[in-house]
């Protein structure tokens, strides 16, 4: 993979509108360490939105999806100094998604410490009101002790199957076992954590169980059709449509998945709804 590293000259990116400002509670910024995904030549990769978005596509001489991603080397100095100048009471409002298009912990992450060091940051702030750390890597294990520094930080991992064999089928990516075990870990050091199925993809009848057993704070659930923030229809454009193999315009399952979570755990949410879903934290003055 052609990896580049760039400096940033801003590192939070304001949201107006679309999937992450959906109510009842939307967030105020995403932060994005990287740009581009090293997971994008695995199963993920092949429906991932993020390979449509204009910060990609905009790219002069654009590789293709998952074959380079940009490195924002300096995203922890101009965190901490965006931080810094913000009032107290600004802070306090920000609901920061890192990332939604790119996996703060894909494999670089493992030699450059982006997303480490902009932990290290945030771990400096006990103001803010959110920081959800999206990813499907088990690498995230590697900062757990970190992110248990941050009283506003919630893991939130992407477990979109119980179905080993279909996931290597479609490209691989990291091992369902894996994320398992790293949520498990999370939970036991007392971290807040989610799981996104996200998108929902054909699971076994044990699914449900498992996903219980982990003791998560929050389960969301989410299919193709409204997933894609385009009705499916960038789905539709996706390498997936034609490696699928099975019809993934009927949401049936992810609904019946979402049913039988929704029967046994107090918070259970469905697509953009379920990830805009943590409430504002409970401040004492
Ligand atoms: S990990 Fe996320 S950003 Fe990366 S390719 Fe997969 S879906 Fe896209």
């Amino acid at each position: 993979m052609q990896v580049i590293e760039r400096p940033a000259q801003s590192i939070l990116t304001e949201q107006r509108g679309g999937f992450l400002s959906s109510a009842p509670y939307p967030f105020t910024h995403t932060l994005s360490p990287y740009t581009g995904c090293g997971f994008g030549k695995t199963s993920c990769g092949t429906y991932c939105y993020a390979q449509f978005m204009p910060n990609w596509t905009h790219l002069p001489d654009r590789p293709a999806w998952g074959e380079a991603a940009r490195v924002k080397s300096n995203a922890a100095e101009v965190l901490a100094a965006t931080l810094e100048k913000m009032s107290p009471a600004k802070r306090a409002g920000l609901r920061i998604f890192m990332s939604s298009i790119t996996d703060p912990y894909q494999p670089i992450e493992a030699k450059y410490e982006v997303t480490r060091a902009c932990l290290d940051v945030f771990a400096q702030y006990d103001d803010l009101d959110l920081l959800v750390i999206q990813t499907r890597s088990p690498l995230v294990g590697r900062d757990l002790d970190r992110l248990a520094t941050i009283p506003y930080a919630v893991l939130s991992m992407t477990i979109e199957t119980d179905d080993q064999a279909l996931l290597t089928r479609l490209g691989g990516g990291p091992a369902i076992t894996k994320r398992f075990e790293v949520l498990r870990e999370a939970k036991a050091a007392g971290l807040r954590t989610q799981v996104t199925v996200s998108p929902c993809l054909p699971y076994s009848p044990a699914f449900a169980d498992a996903l219980l057993a982990l003791g998560a704070d929050r389960l969301v659930v989410d299919d193709f059709l409204e997933g894609d923030g385009s009705g499916g229809n960038r789905t539709a454009q996706s390498p997936f449509a034609g490696v699928a193999g099975y019809n993934w315009r009927d949401s049936g399952s992810a609904r019946a998945l979402y049913e039988s979570l929704a029967a046994h755990h107090p918070s259970v949410a469905w697509s953009a709804a379920g990830f805009c879903g943590i409430p504002p934290r409970q401040r004492t003055r």
